[in-house]
């Protein structure tokens, strides 16, 4: 493809795009497709020789639509909001149209100064003090996996140059809660601290955790012989949005010198709103954290900040400094290959500088808080509702639900839940995420997407009450 056939055909995508966005709230939610339908749509083997690209294009509306659940409608309710605004989605094209790779700092120098000031500005969106440095990474679940990687080597005085964990005579423990989202447990796991050492605390009648009960726990392994070495604490967690305490957490944290990283994934957008800010009131006394910018901040995925207080801790565990790699320019700039696991990075920043230029920080601010607004009102409908409850606090976004018709409980009440919530999906009006709380189903309504007015909410309100009489 030469750049002008480029010209022609990026056009054509540019406009297939803008015609999805704009037509996006006309289509059913949920997918159709049955396992396999779109496999079986394609041929098993590479074609041998060039195909016309509009064919290409073509089979982008035959093939792929039929297995695609819409994230940007506006009744999509399910998992989260990840909102890839447009602007955004823009800063994308142009970083994957350079095509430089973030290797070293040399290696396309604005690759990481765009991303160093993009985290300066994030930082000082959310509030968050000076003394915290930013990197972009992937996801979350890195971001964590790399948050107990730091804490085990701060915890061994950096074992990993010596025998690793496998030298180690005591055995180190990683604390979250029980309402932590499974990036933590998996990301203990894969940095080596093994099931028995992960424990997952008791919550309140809030979903969070219970400081009281995390002192008990590391009492308890001190007093067997194993260290304390992190705990995660949540800033929104995924089933309820539940806040854990974090200066509580970040006392116990600093007696028992274990590492303190918080995963505010979701909730970190929400505190580009000053009055959300009480909800990660402590967050000065973490040694790191993570937020999802391409969640509801509007940054397509992917694009996840983390933030350290010692970023030279960071840098000790994470840099291998090849021959190859090395450059003069070394001493004065960061080469964010050492901050983080892969060597390669895309040029992320760039759809966060799109992103927060295009929308300034009072439009992001104005459409987070209209979410918020609408989750309020859509839990006061149902809470005066017969036979309707809201499960947890809403804090943010998210609704917890559950339609209790008298006489229906236990695993009937599950079947009742799993039923209509089904149903709601398959009729493709609406999106909606059921999981389990405390052992029972419930259903998590997360409004957010960019789309969603409160027209949308009400419509979706009526339609609950319908599939539930
Ligand atoms: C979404 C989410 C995650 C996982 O995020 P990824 O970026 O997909 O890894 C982890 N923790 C919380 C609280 C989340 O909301």
């Amino acid at each position: 493809m030469t750049p002008e056939e480029f010209r022609r055909l990026g056009h054509e995508v540019v406009d297939w795009i803008a015609d999805y966005r704009a037509r996006v709230g006309e289509r059913r939610v949920m997918a159709e497709s049955k396992p396999g339908d779109i496999k079986a749509a394609l041929p098993a083997s590479p074609p041998s020789s060039a195909e016309p690209f509009e064919q290409v294009l073509a089979d982008l509306d035959r093939v792929v639509m039929p297995g695609i659940t819409h994230w940007q409608g506006p009744s999509f309710f399910g998992y989260f909001p990840s909102n890839g605004l447009l602007a955004s989605v823009l800063g994308d094209f142009v970083s994957t149209g350079l095509g430089v790779i973030g290797l070293s700092w040399q290696s396309s120098p604005a690759l990481t100064e765009v991303e160093e000031v993009m985290c300066e500005w994030v930082r000082q969106m959310v509030g968050l003090g000076d003394g915290f440095s930013g990197v972009i990474q992937d996801t979350a679940s890195t971001c964590t996996l790399v948050a107990l990687v730091s804490a085990r080597e701060r915890t061994t005085q950096f074992g990993l140059a010596r025998g690793g964990l496998q030298q180690e005579g005591q055995p180190l423990v990683v604390y979250g809660s029980v309402n932590a989202h499974s990036s933590v447990e998996k990301a203990a796991l894969l940095a080596g601290f093994g099931r028995e050492n992960v424990r997952l605390i008791a919550c309140d009648e809030r979903f969070a955790m219970r400081p009281d009960a995390l002192e008990a726990a590391i009492r308890e392994d001190l007093a067997a012989g194993r260290v304390p070495c992190a705990i995660v604490a949540t800033t929104g967690t995924t089933a309820t949005t539940a806040l854990d305490p974090i200066t509580p957490i970040a006392n116990i944290a600093r007696a028992h010198g274990a590492w303190l990283h918080v995963d505010a994934a979701m909730a970190g957008s929400a505190m580009i709103l000053p009055e959300c800010r009480w909800m990660w009131e402590g967050i000065e006394g973490a040694d790191s954290l993570v937020l999802n910018a391409h969640k509801w901040l509007g940054a397509a995925f992917d694009c996840s900040l983390y933030y350290v207080r010692d970023p030279d801790h960071l840098v000790r565990v994470m840099s291998t400094s090849p021959s190859y790699l090395r450059t003069a320019a070394d001493e004065q700039v960061k080469n964010l290959r050492d901050w983080g696991i892969p060597l390669g990075r895309r040029f992320r920043a760039l759809k966060l500088w799109f992103l927060i230029r295009e929308q300034g920080v009072t439009g992001l601010q104005q459409r987070l808080r209209r979410d918020l607004e609408n989750a309020q009102w859509f839990a006061g409908e149902l809470s005066q509702a017969p036979h309707w409850r809201v499960l947890a606090p809403v804090v943010l976004q998210t609704v917890c639900i559950r339609h209790e018709p008298p006489g229906l409980s236990g695993d009937a009440l599950d079947t009742h839940t799993l039923d209509w919530v089904g149903r709601v999906n398959a009729g493709g009006q609406a999106y909606l995420t059921p999981a389990l709380l405390e052992g029972r189903w419930m259903v998590r309504v997360s409004i957010g997407a960019e789309q969603t007015e409160r027209e949308h909410v009400a419509a979706l309100w009526s339609l609950l009450r319908e599939v539930t009489t």
